[in-house]
């Protein structure tokens, strides 16, 4: 009997490493809209994405991430399409209120205008309802880095999530690249603080190598920078396959391991957005890595958890 239990217990501990680890998926980019709010009519910018949709919430990213087989979300606020501080109030509120209900499927971002006067208030506010982080949209709030005193008002904002210590989400403009270099300059600025380029900066890709470079001249700079692969894994899918493996080399010279997939939901659906990611040259270790693990790392290294941040 004794000699059953052993052979039973040497074969559980052969066999336990050999077992698939199981992280969970995240998919870090996934926005949120409260009822009503398509067809405001005092949004900064109308997004698209948002057309034929009434709302998003925790209901129906759960379904979608299920059909996924992912696990978890990065919940986006539609704050930051908004002029006015009550509209991104109520959305940055019902973000929250949505994430409270599914604490473990979820952590949230903030949205803010970064060209409104209420901008520093609501980060503080986001702050007090346990947002982990700040998302901001410069082409849709008409902000250009590019612009010198533009950057610096901006740099404030940033200063203050970092002070926080909220994550700075960041979509840059594709189009102007003086904007994604000036973006990208923002983290050397604020070591202390945290950066996702959001979309790994799309067909601006190539950018990163500001990063890279300025990583390898002085080996003392803060890796502080993340990239999120919505949007650019599915725009680049029917690429030729040299250039999949370009963008994988230029994530790889980057730090693969600050590297996260997103569906940016609704712009794509979840499943679909994952399966295409599959479709590029990744090890099997580095896509467990962007799939979730490095999110889960990035969540850990910044002193947050799941949920409300409370
Ligand atoms: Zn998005």
């Amino acid at each position: 009997m004794n000699q059953l239990r052993n052979l039973t217990l040497v074969l559980l501990f052969t066999l336990l490493p050999l077992l698939p680890a199981t992280a969970a998926s995240v998919d870090a980019h996934f926005h949120f809209l409260s009822p009503g709010d398509a067809s405001n009519q005092r949004w900064a910018t109308y997004s698209s994405i948002f057309r034929g949709k009434v709302f998003s919430d925790s209901t129906l990213a759960l379904k979608e991430l299920k059909a996924a087989k992912v696990d978890k979300a990065v919940a986006i606020s539609a704050g930051y399409f908004f002029i006015e501080e009550a509209d991104a109030v109520k959305e940055n509120d019902f973000t929250a209120q949505e994430i409270a209900k599914h604490p473990e499927s979820f952590v949230g971002l903030c949205g803010i205008n970064a060209g409104q006067a209420w901008a520093l208030k609501e980060i503080e506010r986001c702050k007090r309802l346990g947002f982990f982080g700040v998302k901001f949209h410069l082409t849709s709030a008409k902000v250009s880095l590019a612009d010198k005193a533009q950057y610096a008002a901006f740099s404030k904002l940033v200063a203050k999530a970092t002070e926080l210590k909220m994550p700075v989400f960041l979509h840059v403009s594709y189009w102007v690249p003086q904007e994604v270099e000036a973006g990208i300059s923002l983290s050397f600025e604020h070591p202390t603080g945290k950066f996702v380029y959001m979309h790994a900066f799309g067909p601006w890709y190539g950018h990163i190598f500001s990063l890279t470079a300025s990583y390898l001249e002085d080996p003392k700079l803060v890796k502080n920078a993340y990239v999120d692969l919505s949007f650019t894994a599915t725009y680049f899918n029917d690429a030729p396959a040299s250039r999949k493996e370009d963008l994988v080399w230029t994530l790889r010279k980057f730090g693969i391991d600050r590297v996260f997939m997103g569906s940016d939901f609704p712009v794509s659906d979840v499943r679909a957005a994952f399966t295409d990611v599959r479709k590029y040259p990744l090890t099997k270790a580095e896509l467990r890595g962007v799939e979730g693990a490095n999110f889960e790392a990035f969540l850990r290294a910044s002193g947050a958890k799941w949920g409300p941040q409370m």
